[in-house]
């Protein structure tokens, strides 16, 4: 490549490689266009936006025990669920011997 000479990704190119950039992120070609490109811009938000809904549909596939403890944690700290702990507590002075 000689200088000067820079690659300018066009609306096709970009789009055909966003499967792709969904995976790892893009590199630095990609979110220059993606920058500068309101219709892939757009688009992308479009893609995410369905891309969330559907992870919320479709049943985690072997999520990591740590997965459940983040989830877990993010509930108790919106205070949508009480700490296991909390009423372990207020059922009595049972020890808390595992979290199941
Ligand atoms: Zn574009």
């Amino acid at each position: 490549m000689k200088w000067g000479e820079s690659k300018i990704m066009n609306c096709a190119e970009f789009q055909k490689v966003l499967p792709y950039i969904f995976e790892t992120g893009g590199n630095t070609d990609e979110l220059e266009h993606l920058k500068t490109c309101p219709i892939c811009s757009d688009l992308v938000q479009d893609l995410r936006y369905i891309a969330d809904q559907a992870k919320l549909l479709l049943p985690l596939r072997d999520p990591s025990p740590q997965v459940w403890d983040n989830i877990q944690n993010s509930l108790e700290r919106e205070g949508l669920v009480k700490p296991q702990a909390a009423r372990a507590q207020s059922a009595g002075k049972k020890k808390i011997a595992s979290r199941e």
